[in-house]
C-alpha cells in the first residue's frame, strides 16, 4: 500500500502587507515547525515571495505561487514564468477558481501551464472543481473528469509523480460552506480513480489529493481523516495562524 504524505498549503491570494506576510509566516514557523511528517506551503502574493521564503528559512515549511504563465520568457507584460519561481517555491498553484472563474482561464490554459511547470523543479497544484449549478445539474465528476483529462492526459508517469490535485467546489471557496467529508471523500476517490485510468493504479495510488473551500480548524479533524483526502488547500483561513497551524495538527494527526 502507498504511503501519502499529507499537504498543507495556505493561499494567501491577493491579501497581506509585506510586514503582515513577514509576520503571518514567521507565527506559522513558531506553531508549525515540528510537524514535519506534513507538507506545508505558505503561497503568498507574488512580491512577497522572497521575504516570505527568507522567515521561512531553516523550519521545513516551503514558499509557493499563486499562477504562472506558459511561457519562460518574452514580451508578455506582467506574467511570470516557472523558470522564474523554479528558483524559489516549492509548489505552484494552477487552475485555481478565481483564475479559471473571474479571470478566463481555460482548460486549454492551465493544461499548457502545467505543462511549462513541468519543465522546471517545480510542483504544480492542479485545482478542479464544479459549480454549484454543475453540481446541482448532475454533472460534478463529468466536469472533474474533464479539467483533469485536459491538463493531465499528455503528460508521462514520471511527471504525474510530482503533480497535487486539489479537489475544490466552487461553491465552497470562501463561502463558510465547506463540503460534507462524505462528498470530499467521494470526489477525491473518483479523482484518484480518473488518475489511476490514466496514468496507472501506482499513479492513482500515489497522488495527494487535497480539499479545499472553507476548511477551518472546527471541521479540519472530519475533513482530513478521509481516506483519500490528504490534505488541504486553505484559503481564508491561512491568513490567521492560529487556525492554519491547527489545521495542520488536524492533518498530523489524521493522515
Ligand atoms: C482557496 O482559496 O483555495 C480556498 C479554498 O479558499 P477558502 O478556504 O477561503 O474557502
Amino acid at each position: 500500500m502507498t504511503t501519502r504524505r499529507s499537504i498543507i498549503a495556505g493561499n494567501w491570494k491577493m491579501n497581506t502587507s509585506l510586514d503582515e506576510a513577514v509576520s503571518l509566516a514567521s507565527q506559522v514557523v513558531e506553531g508549525a515547525a515540528e510537524f514535519d511528517g506534513v507538507d506545508r506551503i505558505l503561497i503568498p502574493p507574488f512580491p512577497w515571495i522572497i521575504p516570505v521564503r527568507d522567515a521561512l528559512s531553516g523550519s521545513g515549511i516551503t514558499v509557493g505561487a499563486q499562477t504562472c504563465y506558459h511561457e519562460d520568457s518574452g514580451a508578455f507584460t506582467g506574467e511570470v514564468s516557472p523558470t522564474m519561481l523554479a528558483p524559489l517555491c516549492s509548489h505552484v498553484v494552477l487552475g485555481h477558481s478565481e483564475r479559471r472563474h473571474i479571470l478566463g482561464e481555460d482548460d486549454a490554459a492551465v493544461a499548457a501551464r502545467l505543462e511549462a511547470v513541468l519543465r522546471t523543479s517545480l510542483s504544480p497544484i492542479l485545482c478542479v472543481g464544479e459549480t454549484l449549478e454543475e453540481r446541482e445539474a448532475g454533472n460534478a465528476n463529468a466536469v472533474v473528469e474533464r479539467q483533469l483529462r485536459s491538463a493531465l492526459a499528455g503528460i508521462t508517469q514520471a511527471d504525474m509523480s510530482r503533480v497535487v490535485i486539489a479537489y475544490e467546489p466552487v461553491w465552497a471557496i470562501g463561502t463558510g460552506v465547506a463540503a460534507s467529508a462524505d462528498d470530499a471523500q467521494e470526489m477525491a476517490a473518483f479523482v484518484r480513480s480518473t488518475i489511476g485510468a490514466l496514468h496507472g493504479s501506482t499513479a492513482g495510488d500515489g497522488v495527494q489529493i487535497q480539499y479545499g473551500g472553507s476548511v477551518k480548524s472546527s471541521n479540519a479533524e472530519e475533513l482530513m481523516a478521509c481516506p483519500d483526502v490528504d490534505g488541504a488547500l486553505v484559503g481564508g483561513a491561512s491568513l490567521d495562524a492560529g487556525e492554519f497551524v491547527a489545521i495542520i495538527r488536524a492533518a498530523a494527526a489524521g493522515g
